[in-house]
């Protein structure tokens, strides 16, 4: 089955979140609502939309416009009809039967439905039209949630919702999970629920919302929107409607019963407008006084707001034995949480799935989950786990467990894709070594790095790691869900706290002969980033010999909003990237100018066809769209390119002085502006000085490791600066930017 032509009907949230997508994959779509402006005005949400839907303005040409009356007849030719209209089975039905009169017989025809059954979707439809109809359950926004579950019947065509699903990895990216027509699918059963429990929980224990987001979060290796800020983000109302629908189709014997009506403030919240971040408020609100904004959590013993409370749980890194081993209120705020989702996802087995791991898998792609909930089992430990749960009721999978003693019961990852991805192998291969912050892989004939520290921050371990992987042919890429968001700025502020510049420097140093390494080395080295690749994680990307690029990604040298310049040869090789521009040529000062305007401003790229023209990207690299296909296309490409050489070293002519008063020109018009104040002219000044290659002139040649040392000598005067250090600090407790 080819897709050559989409037709979605429904341009809200989510049918405008499709056709964006297949805009992304060049595929000709054509959306349709009631009114041609309701979709004129989808159109121009998806091009305004933040973070971006399109991976470039530019793929908007492939979206068409209509309305369902005038320009329905475009669903003759289409291949595939996706309807996410309003959640109202009177409409659907309406649009069905206009739909199958209409479509040529070999199309397909999907729901976008978050909780109406197939079976009743489909209950007047034809036998003939039945095969070719199931549910494409996306998540929302569409580009950056992975999990699209396909639910089908007995009835469908099999062969068709194969294709279907391969046309989805393939083009759309998706990690596809077929599902039978069980309410909420595997996704939505299991991560309602799970907030659920955590919501209610958090009433019978008396913990606050901040409280409960602590914990249900990054301890757990959920998102740190925890329950009541994901409750916020996705909307009051909405969760309340999805809930009805649970109420409605589940058993009364279900489980899912017991936490389904949450906190009686629900409702007054939603009356009152108070439906989330898209109305005045939610369990979190802004508010503003004396023209300063801040965040307000909802006291739910005294249904009043208050400045939100920071929750500092002392933990680094996720160790589910410990948090629920933990001897305070946390502690037995988690057990009882996760032990009534483990409890609850295994007792639906095999009833909703036969493969536990797909709705692990489910909970990772469709909810930002770093583990689902029989991982998690698998991480606290089955005995343990026995251990501090005793009644398993009639729950037949554990009881299973218990009795045949099995140890670990964790099989193969990721089955719901044949690709070769890094958490397949991750269990078979050879462990080469580990440090607190990167672990080493041996698969065949290469070597993988993965960091492993909060957000993949980068310190002295990562680069040993790096370091010592380069005996082979290295890749660097991780499972979780950032790249590398820069170097760790606690770890460099720890030394600072102590006036251990010293340590400062020598880390820098050591940054800075990685990167070079992984530059020159006799082994090819390929990033694979998906995520945050900023600051020094861009500076490891822009120093590898190839890079394979997922399309979500978020590039740029950011150092300078918290007041320092990229050190880890960040400056030097985007400048060499722009002094081979033409332009540059003709122009000895272009290409400092240039990087000065991407780094000054802290650009960044959305994706890899933005990251290419500012150079974050060069010649050598692919773009991938499946997250899951980084690893086999890395392969690919070190199996074809056993002898890749390291470039030449770059000699740079730069124009020192000259260029640096044109610099200095640009920091006093925006200082004169008021659009940087003092020490944003300081680190303008720095970062002027090493893109212009210091005390230098066109007649002298500038080397790449003098580059290295501007770098470096600029950081540690910025470093040393107080005004650099309370960017620092203000960043890290409020990861917003500090204008000094
Ligand atoms: P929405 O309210 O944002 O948009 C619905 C759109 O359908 C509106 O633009 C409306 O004008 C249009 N519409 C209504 N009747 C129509 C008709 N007869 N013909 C053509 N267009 C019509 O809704 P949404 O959030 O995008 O949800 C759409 C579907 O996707 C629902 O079935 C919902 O359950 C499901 N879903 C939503 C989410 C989510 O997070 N919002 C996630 C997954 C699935």
């Amino acid at each position: 089955m080819n897709i050559n032509k989409v037709v979605v009907i429904g341009s809200g949230t989510m049918g405008s979140g499709i056709a964006a997508h297949l805009c992304n994959a060049d595929i000709p779509v054509v959306l349709l609502d009631l009114k041609t402006e309701i979709a004129e005005n989808a159109k121009k949400r998806i091009l305004k939309s933040r973070p971006p839907l399109l991976f470039e303005k530019d793929k908007i040409k492939s979206l068409k416009i209509g309305n369902i009356d005038e320009d329905f007849d475009n669903v003759t030719d289409a291949d595939w009809i996706i309807e996410a209209v309003v959640e109202r089975i009177d409409i659907k039905h309406q649009i069905y039967k206009k739909i199958f009169d209409k479509r040529k017989k070999d199309s397909i025809v999907s729901s976008n439905t978050s909780t109406i059954p197939l079976k009743v979707l489909s209950e007047k439809s034809n036998l003939e039209d039945k095969k070719d109809f199931c549910i494409t359950h996306f998540f929302n926004p569409v580009r950056y949630m992975g999990l699209l579950e396909i639910v089908r019947e007995k009835s469908n065509d099999l062969n068709k919702i194969n294709s279907l699903k391969k046309f989805c990895e393939e083009k759309l990216g998706k990690g596809v999970i077929i599902c039978g027509d069980t309410p909420g699918f595997l996704g939505n059963r299991i991560g309602v629920y799970a907030m659920q429990v955590a919501m209610t929980e958090a009433i019978n224990m008396s913990l606050s919302i901040e409280e409960a987001d602590a914990v249900f979060g990054r301890p757990m290796g959920i998102p740190k929107t925890g329950v009541f800020a994901l409750y916020d983000l996705i909307g009051i109302d909405l969760m309340s409607d999805v809930l009805k629908s649970f109420q409605k189709e589940l058993s009364k014997e279900d489980e899912f019963h017991k936490v389904v009506t949450g906190l009686p403030i629900i409702k007054k919240l939603i009356e009152t407008g108070y439906t989330g971040r898209k109305g005045k408020g939610g369990f979190y609100r802004m508010n503003k006084s004396k023209n300063k904004k801040f965040l307000e959590a909802l006291d739910l013993k005294k249904n009043e707001y208050f400045p939100v409370k920071k929750i500092d749980l002392k933990i680094d890194k996720i160790n589910l034995l410990e948090l629920i081993n933990r001897n305070d209120k946390y502690g037995k705020y988690a057990w009882s949480v996760l032990s009534k989702i483990i409890l609850y996802s295994s007792s639906l087995v095999p009833a909703i799935t036969d493969e536990y791991n797909d709705i692990d898998e489910a909970l990772r792609l469709g909810f930002n989950w770093s583990m689902g909930p029989f991982e998690m089992l698998e991480s606290i430990g089955l005995k343990n786990f026995f251990l501090k749960c005793e009644n398993l009721n009639d729950n037949k999978f554990l009881k299973n467990l218990k009795e045949k003693k099995i140890e670990n019961f964790y099989g193969e990852r990721q089955k719901y894709t044949d690709l070769q991805t890094l958490g397949k192998i991750k269990k078979t291969v050879i462990k080469l070594d580990k440090n607190d912050s990167a672990e080493i892989f041996r698969f065949k004939d290469f070597n993988i790095v993965e960091f492993n520290t909060k957000a993949n921050a980068l310190d002295y371990n990562s680069m040993d790691a790096l370091q010592k992987a380069t005996d082979k042919p290295l890749i660097i890429m991780n499972e979780s869900m950032q790249f590398s968001a820069g170097v760790n700025l606690n770890y460099v502020m720890k030394f600072i706290k102590n006036n251990d510049l010293k340590s400062v420097e020598k880390f820098i140093k050591y940054f800075q002969e990685t990167c070079k390494h992984l530059k020159y080395c006799k082994n090819p080295v390929i990033s694979a980033p998906s995520g945050l690749a900023l600051g020094g994680g861009e500076e490891v990307v822009l120093q590898s010999n190839h890079v394979i690029s997922h399309t979500n990604i978020v590039m740029g040298l950011v150092e300078t909003i918290v007041g320092l310049v990229p050190a880890g040869g960040g400056c030097k090789e985007l400048l060499w990237r722009w002094s081979q521009t033409k332009e540059a040529k003709s122009d000895p000062d272009y290409a400092s100018l240039k990087v000065f305007d991407i780094i000054g401003y802290a650009k960044t790229a959305s994706s890899p066809q933005e990251a290419k023209p500012l150079l974050f990207l060069d010649n050598n690299y692919n773009v991938i769209i499946n997250r899951n296909e980084l690893l086999p296309a890395a392969r690919t490409l070190l199996n074809k390119n056993v002898n890749m050489s390291p470039p030449n070293e770059c000699k740079f002519k730069l124009s020192g002085k000259n260029v640096r008063e044109k610099m200095h020109k640009i920091l006093e018009a925006l200082y004169n502006d008021k659009k940087i104040l003092d020490h944003g002219m300081e680190v303008g000044k720095e970062l002027a000085y090493v893109l212009s290659g210091g005390d230098t002139d066109l007649n002298k040649e500038v080397t790449e490791d003098q580059m290295y040392k501007l770098e470096l000598n600029s950081f540690m005067k910025l470093i040393e600066n107080k005004k650099t250090q309370d960017r620092i600090i203000h960043t890290l407790s409020t990861g917003k930017p500090l204008v000094n």
